[in-house]
């Protein structure tokens, strides 16, 4: 393009929002043929909540077929059944150990958790050792128990079955909630969700690329039931999801689309996918993304709009002229 050219398309794009870190970026947007999108805080909100509290038990697993268990208001008891009331498992205690072991975690799930609690007026118990396990979860002592929070792996790791809770997960994840299995001293608790808001423009954004003929994948760190959900949602394939890719996965995910010649733009917002937007042909951080994110990538939009990536692409192909 012409300096003119490219002069125009930066301010077209500064004026949207839309900032191209230099003239060969606005080039390269253009010949971009797979977009590839972060899920939470890039196609979702990522503005967690805490939507269901799930304690596991013989009684409940046995007698309750998974209906009536998403219970956000705390304050339904579990019943008693024929079990011994010391083996009883409420509610309370589950959101208890779950935020109390949260508490040192900054992660949005993590922060669902515990503002949860708080709603509910659960007094919470400070940890006295924690430790962040990346995708996975987080491990705390709390009252001189070792408390896990997080998914099948972190549970399987840490040598306990997490099968008894497996049907609870499922219908969760099938609603496109993030399940997280909750333990103490060795044994399953129960279960916490949090559930994210998809954005409004999110469906819009995967149609208009869609039209332009650009393939749309998504990359995330969450299980593929969850994932496939809000693929569904937005309208991308669940052929095109890849599902629980480790943070510092991401890159080499997007390695291997490219590898096969495809030129792609990553959009993600998070530290974790800093790597990936650098990876990419084309990397593209959203919203008030992470400074991480911001740096390592090619160009950023100002909103939070998923809909600002078809205007990068049009800015580009010179067919958004108009100064909005
Ligand atoms: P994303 O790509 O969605 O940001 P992460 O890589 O941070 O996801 O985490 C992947 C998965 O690991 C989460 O879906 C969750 O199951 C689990 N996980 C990560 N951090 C936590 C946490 N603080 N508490 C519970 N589970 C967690
Ligand atoms: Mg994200």
């Amino acid at each position: 393009a012409t300096p003119a050219a490219t002069m125009v398309g930066t301010s077209i794009g500064a004026k949207n929002g839309v900032l191209f870190k230099g003239g060969d970026v606005l080039e390269r947007a253009k010949d971009v043929d797979t977009v590839v999108f972060d899920k939470t805080g890039t196609l979702t909100t990522g503005e967690m909540e805490l939507t269901d509290v799930v304690p596991l038990d013989g009684a409940r697993t046995a007698t309750d077929g998974g209906n009536g268990t998403a219970t956000d208001g705390g304050t339904q008891t579990v019943s008693s059944g024929t079990e011994p009331a010391t083996d009883e498992i409420d509610e309370e205690t589950v959101l208890c150990a779950a935020a109390s072991a949260e508490s040192g975690s900054e992660h949005p799930l993590a922060q669902a958790i515990v503002e949860g609690a708080e709603e509910r007026g659960i007094a919470l118990a400070n940890p006295t050792e924690f430790e962040n396990v990346p995708g996975h979860g987080v491990r705390a002592t709390v009252d001189g128990d070792e408390v896990l929070v997080g998914n099948r792996k972190l549970i399987r790791d840490n040598d306990i079955d997490p099968a008894p809770a497996e049907d609870e997960l499922e219908r969760l994840e099938s609603e496109g909630k993030t399940a997280m299995l909750v333990a103490r001293g060795g044994s399953l608790l129960g279960l916490v969700a949090d559930a994210d808001t998809v954005k409004e423009s999110a469906k819009e954004a995967v149609g208009a690329l869609h039209d332009r003929n650009l393939a749309v994948q998504m990359i995330t760190g969450d299980n593929e039931r969850t994932a496939g959900a809000v693929a569904e949602a937005v309208g991308i394939d669940p052929a095109n999801v890849r599902a629980e890719v480790l943070p510092e996965d991401k890159a080499d995910a997007v390695e291997e689309i490219q590898s096969s010649g495809s030129r792609a733009m990553m959009v993600g917002d998070g530290v974790n996918d800093a790597p990936a937007l650098a990876t990419a042909y084309v990397g593209t951080a959203i919203g008030s993304g992470t400074d991480v994110a911001i740096e390592a990538a090619d160009v950023t939009l100002m909103r939070d709009d998923p809909l600002d990536v078809v205007k990068a692409i049009r800015i580009s192909d010179g067919t958004l002229q108009k100064i909005k």
